[in-house]
C-alpha cells in the first residue's frame, strides 16, 4: 500500500457543495493502475450509498450523512465523549474490536434504523441521516475484510460537530477523536475529516481533547494541535501494540512500522505537544512479556512520552472470526486456549487483567512514568473504561495469560 501517493482525477462535479462534492464521476490513478468508477448515483431512498473513491485493491470509500457524532458516555459505557470520522479502517489489524462496530453500522443501515440512535457498545452510536445499503459487489464480503475494504466516510462529520457540541454538556469529561477506528488512518490523507474537527475544535476553550491513532500522519496537523493546546488540554496517544516490527506485520496487516510511529510520538513532543504511548491491545501470550513491555517503556522514554498506558486484548464476535484463524496459523501453540477463553467471554480475565496492571505499573517505576499524576489519572480512567464489564475476579494467583 503506497500511503500518500493517491492521486485522483474526476471529470464530475467536484466542489458543488456538501451534498454533491464528492459524488464525482472519474477516474483514480493509483500508482499507475486506473480504477474505473461507477456512474452517478440515484437520489431515491433505495439507492445505495455513494462511493466516493475507491482502491485497486477493492476498498471503497462510502460517504455516510449523519445526524449526530458525539457517543455520550452513557450509549458507550465508556467514561468519556467520544467522535469517529470513519467506520472502518484499512490498517486491517487482525485484533480489532471495532470490526463489531462497522458490522452494527453496516446492519442498522440495511435494517432501516440507521436514522436513530443506537449504541454498539464498541464505542458507536451515531445516528446517519439515510437508510441505504451500501453499494453492492459481485460477491459479499465478510464482515472482518468489509471493516477493511468498506470504509464508511462520515462526510458531514465537522459540519455536525459545530451545530450539536455544547461544551457545558461534557461537563468535564474528556472528547476522545479515534475510539472505534483510526482518525488518522489512510483515508484522512484523502478527506482530512479529523483535520476538520479540530478546525472546528479550536473554536473551543477548556476542552479535553485526546486523539488515539497509529499513525505518523497525525504530525501533519502539529500547526492545530499547538493551537488547540493554547486554550485546551490535549494529548495524543501513540497505539503501538510492540517494538518488534516483524511481529507487528504478523499481527497488523498495514499498519505504519513501530519505528515510524515512535518518530511521530518524538516529533509531537518537541512540537510541545502533550503526548504518550498507548500499548493496546497486549495480546497475551504474545506481546505481554516483561521484555518486550520494557522495550516498549524505554523506546517510550527516548520519544519524550508523557506516559505509558496499556490494556489487554478484548476480542467481540467479528474480531474472534478474523483473529482466532490468524492466531491458529501464527500461534498454534495458543490457539486452543485462547477459543476456550474467548467463546465465552469478549475479555481477558479479570485476573489476568490484574497480573497486568501490575507488571505495568512496576515498568512505569522503573522507567519514571509515574510521576506525573494528572496526566496518570485521566490516563487510567481509559484503562478501566478498557476494563469494564467484567464478572466478579478470579484467583490473584492467576497471573498467566487467559
Ligand atoms: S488501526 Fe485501530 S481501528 Fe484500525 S484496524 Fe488497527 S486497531 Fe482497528
Amino acid at each position: 500500500m503506497r500511503l500518500g501517493a493517491v492521486r485522483v482525477t474526476t471529470a464530475g462535479q467536484r466542489g458543488g457543495g456538501a451534498g454533491t462534492r464528492s459524488r464525482v464521476n472519474g477516474q483514480m490513478e493509483l500508482g499507475g493502475d486506473l480504477v474505473s468508477r461507477s456512474s452517478s448515483l440515484p437520489r431515491s431512498p433505495a439507492a445505495p450509498l455513494p462511493v466516493l473513491d475507491q482502491r485497486a485493491r477493492g476498498t471503497q470509500f462510502i460517504e455516510l450523512s449523519v445526524r449526530s457524532v458525539l457517543n455520550t458516555p452513557a450509549s458507550t459505557h465508556m467514561g468519556f465523549w467520544s467522535i469517529n470520522p470513519y467506520v472502518g479502517c484499512e490498517f486491517g489489524c487482525t485484533y480489532c474490536y471495532a470490526r463489531d462496530t462497522h458490522r452494527w453500522v453496516v446492519e442498522r443501515q440495511g435494517s432501516g434504523a440507521a436514522g436513530q440512535r443506537g449504541s454498539s457498545s464498541q464505542g458507536e452510536s451515531t445516528a446517519t441521516k439515510q437508510t441505504a445499503p451500501l453499494p453492492s459487489r459481485p460477491a459479499a464480503l465478510p464482515p472482518w475484510e468489509a471493516f477493511e475494504k468498506e470504509i464508511l466516510v462520515k462526510s458531514d462529520v465537522a459540519e455536525v460537530l459545530a451545530r450539536t457540541l455544547i461544551p457545558a454538556r461534557l461537563a468535564g469529561q474528556s472528547l476522545v477523536i479515534g475510539t472505534a477506528t483510526d482518525p488518522y488512518q489512510p483515508a484522512e490523507r484523502r478527506f482530512r475529516l479529523t483535520r476538520r474537527i479540530l478546525e472546528v475544535l479550536r473554536g473551543y476553550h477548556g476542552l479535553t481533547i485526546e486523539i488515539i491513532t497509529k499513525s505518523p500522519l497525525v504530525t501533519r496537523d502539529i500547526d492545530l494541535l499547538q493551537a488547540l493546546s493554547q486554550r485546551n488540554e490535549v494529548s495524543i496517544n501513540i497505539s503501538l501494540a510492540t517494538a518488534d516490527p516483524r511481529l507487528a506485520r504478523r499481527l497488523e496487516l498495514r499498519s505504519p512500522v513501530p519505528a515510524a510511529r515512535l518518530r511521530a510520538l518524538r516529533r509531537l513532543t518537541a512540537g510541545g505537544i502533550d503526548a504518550g504511548l498507548i500499548i493496546a491491545p497486549i495480546i497475551p501470550g504474545i506481546t505481554d512479556d516483561w521484555t518486550g513491555l520494557a522495550r516498549l517503556m524505554e523506546a517510550a522514554k527516548e520519544a519524550g512520552a508523557r506516559y505509558v498506558i496499556g490494556s489487554a486484548l478484548r476480542l467481540g464476535p467479528a474480531a474472534r472470526r478474523r483473529f482466532l484463524p490468524v492466531l491458529e496459523r501464527e500461534f498454534p501453540e495458543l490457539y486452543e486456549r485462547y477459543r476456550r477463553h474467548y467463546a465465552t467471554s469478549d475479555l481477558a480475565s479479570r485476573s489476568y487483567q490484574d497480573a497486568l496492571a501490575r507488571r505495568l505499573n512496576a515498568l512505569r517505576q522503573a522507567f519514571g512514568f509515574a510521576g506525573d499524576e494528572a496526566s496518570s489519572r485521566r490516563k487510567r480512567r481509559m484503562e478501566e473504561s478498557a476494563r469494564s464489564g467484567h464478572a466478579a475476579p478470579q484467583s490473584d494467583e492467576q497471573a498467566v495469560l487467559i
